[in-house]
């Protein structure tokens, strides 16, 4: 049931920071069915029925546009992930790319895109993101907003959201480090 795993990936993203506030969203394809969180809702005490079906009734989240152009690319994906995650998003705020330090990170950083900055919740967002999809392998930085990862299913989505902000946060606490020396 795509709305029990939707409720159950935003709680455990929220526990390990990744989701916090208002920020952030998922999603996962059924079909013709895209599932996806509701708008200005907290993640933490999300529950089944607060999930959106679209099409259908209920307001989903405003990144809607996004993750339906996503789903457009291609049958291969499946579930879509947007965080705010602290540490990559200040790196996206920066405009830099995660260096690759450990193995775990160097499985991912080197697909990491920057998308520019656009509105959140913009088609225009969207069409930037689309532009970028055939160039890396399902994780995006946003330039001034946030994470994107995107994968068959929801399982791999969110650990690739995990994976970016652990890469982030090593990289980040390597620089600090080296300054202290
Ligand atoms: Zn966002």
């Amino acid at each position: 049931m795509p709305a029990n795993a939707l409720v159950a990936a935003c709680r455990h993203l929220w526990q390990r920071g990744i989701l916090g506030g208002f920020g952030g969203n998922l999603s996962v394809r059924q079909g013709d069915v895209i599932w996806i969180t509701p708008a200005g809702r907290g993640k933490a005490c999300l529950k089944a029925t607060d999930i959106v079906r679209y099409p259908g009734t209920g307001r989903p989240s405003s990144e809607l546009p996004l993750h339906r152009a996503l789903y457009r690319c291609g049958d291969e994906i499946g579930a879509v992930v947007h965080t705010h995650s602290p540490c990559a998003t200040a790196f996206a705020c920066r405009g830099k790319t995660i260096p690759a330090l450990t193995p775990e990170s160097k499985q991912i950083t080197g697909r990491i895109g920057l998308v520019p900055a656009c509105q959140p919740g913009s088609d225009q967002l969207a069409e930037a993101v689309v532009e970028c999809v055939a160039s890396v392998q399902g994780v995006l930085l946003l330039q001034d907003h946030g994470v994107l990862t995107w994968a068959a299913d929801l399982e791999r989505a969110v650990l690739m959201a995990e994976l970016v902000e652990e890469a982030a946060l090593t990289a980040f606490y390597y620089h600090l480090l080296g300054e202290m020396e």
